[in-house]
């Protein structure tokens, strides 16, 4: 009878991630969503001690505090545009934890010699080891990069791939060692050494610049390594839980590719921003400079402006700012909307976040395929601090790293104001064509500076 309730509560929890997870595709019940994820994990933990070690609730009571002190203070310090080095880190230490897990559990096995581990055991224990550990070493490695505490470059020495196939065919042999010696320690330590180098050489020879296609496609690994270390201590809470973050990641790496226009195999394998790409573009033609004043009357004159968020917005950290230029504009009747570029920003779903923290409708906000065909009738593209999201050159140049990717048509309306602090490139590293056409005007400066000077110039027109 107890059993079933235990049961019924992680069926009740289970539940809870399914919810969680509707409710997360929408900006308007994420938060809510969140929630309900959080306390269905809660209630799982729970659940998971009563059941088998109730006297060590005080011991998890008190990690749970640390760690969600831990938690509250780095969602406080972290900046919204280090956010992916953090999930890089959370990733790594979920690695770490299924490689934990299964060698405890590995570990219970070995010293008693009254059981002898099925081939079951033996491959899911494999299996958490392996992933668990590529997972922990790559995530650590997609965090340093991305930090820039060592070379994001691709770094791809000659041989490196071979050594790296050879590293793989020995964690692929070590299996078969496994299942015929289950009870071997040193097989077993072998094996998270040898899976931990392999993250190593599988993370190193991507590029800083496809690192948060990395850290989703870790993310996806870290729920997989999760997946198997519940079949390994017999745990079907935490096997829907793993196999939700599995399967989630990697939908989200597949939706990250796919709105780059790149393979997952060309991420993996490409050693993308390793050319220089850069003078690779040819002679670059000079941009025209708006002053704010010029901003403002083009703004006010207008009748529709469509608002373009990118990273450069973010690092700026000007939505509110950016919301306090639109009210005015709205204020002299002009009709104001967002296109969201489905990677503007570092992370899926960036610019959401970041304008509903400045409290931007949500009706406002309008998604790529949604919007693109309102930028003809537009009157104004105002594109604050995004560059690769809008540059037409993905359209026509084949030579292009970004050719191919759907990107928002901000250089069809009437004009377009741009807000950057300089010539700077995106984040492929390519010149941007929509800065210098005819009808594009740059205000030049940090994104939250321009925005006050042209809400300030507006009082003026
Ligand atoms: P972007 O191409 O990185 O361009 C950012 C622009 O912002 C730069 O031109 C920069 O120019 C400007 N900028 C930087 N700091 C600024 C500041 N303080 N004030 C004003 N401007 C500033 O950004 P994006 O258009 O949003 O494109 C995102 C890129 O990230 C895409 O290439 C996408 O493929 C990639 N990516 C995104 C994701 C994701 O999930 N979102 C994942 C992987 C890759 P200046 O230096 O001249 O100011």
């Amino acid at each position: 009878m107890i059993n079933f309730l235990f049961d019924m509560v992680y069926l009740l929890a289970a539940v809870g991630f399914f919810i969680c997870l509707k409710l997360l595709s929408s900006p308007k019940t994420a938060r809510l969503g969140n929630f309900i994820g959080a306390l269905a994990m809660a209630l799982a933990v729970l659940a998971t001690l009563l059941a088998n070690k109730p006297q060590a609730l005080g011991a998890v009571g008190i990690s749970v505090l640390l760690g969600s002190i831990v938690g509250v203070i780095m969602a406080q310090r972290v900046a919204m545009t280090a956010m992916p080095q953090m999930v890089a880190m959370f990733n790594g230490l979920g690695g770490l934890a299924s490689v934990l897990v299964a060698c405890g559990e590995a570990l219970r096995y070995f010293y008693d010699p009254l059981v002898q581990p099925g081939a079951l055991f033996s491959f899911t224990s494999w299996f958490s080891v392996v992933v668990g550990a590529i997972t922990f070493s790559g995530s650590i490695i997609a965090f340093l990069k991305l930090q820039e505490l060592m070379p994001t470059r691709p770094i791809l020495v000659s041989g490196q791939r071979l050594f790296t196939g050879l590293i793989f065919l020995v964690t692929m042999v070590s299996l078969v060692l496994i299942i015929n010696a289950p009870k071997d320690l040193f097989i077993f330590s072998m094996l998270a050494l040898i899976a931990t180098v392999l993250g190593v050489l599988l993370v190193i020879p991507i590029g800083g610049a496809d690192m948060p296609v990395v850290i989703s496609l870790l993310n996806s690994y870290s729920g997989i390594a999760a997946m198997a270390a519940g079949f390994v201590v017999n745990s079907n809470i935490l096997i829907i839980s793993g196999a939700l973050v599995g399967a989630s990641g990697v939908i989200l790496t597949r939706l990250m590719c796919s709105a780059m226009n790149r393979s997952l195999m060309n991420v993996i394998f490409g050693a993308f921003g390793s050319l220089d790409q850069a003078s690779a573009s040819g002679e670059e033609k000079p941009m025209k400079e708006f002053v704010p004043i010029d901003a403002a009357m083009v703004l006010s004159n207008a009748n529709k402006v469509i608002i373009v968020p990118g990273y450069g917005l973010a690092v700026s950290q000007a939505q509110r700012n950016l919301r306090d230029l639109a009210d005015a504009i709205k204020h002299l009747g002009v009709q104001v909307s967002y296109a969201i570029h489905p990677v503007a920003g570092r992370m899926p779903g960036h610019m959401n976040v970041l304008l509903a923290e400045a409290d931007i409708p949500y009706q406002e906000l309008f998604d790529l395929d949604e919007i693109n065909a309102e930028f003809e009738t537009a009157d104004v593209a105002l594109i604050i601090g995004a560059n690769d999201v809008v540059n037409p050159s993905a359209r026509t140049d084949k030579s292009s790293p970004l050719f191919g990717m759907p990107i928002l048509n901000a250089d069809k309306a009437k004009t377009v104001i741009v807000m950057k602090r300089g010539k700077g490139r995106g984040f492929a590293g390519v010149e941007n064509t929509l800065f210098t056409l005819d009808n594009s005007g740059v205000v030049f400066g940090d994104a939250k500076q321009s925005l006050i000077k042209v809400i300030n110039a507006l009082k003026e027109v």
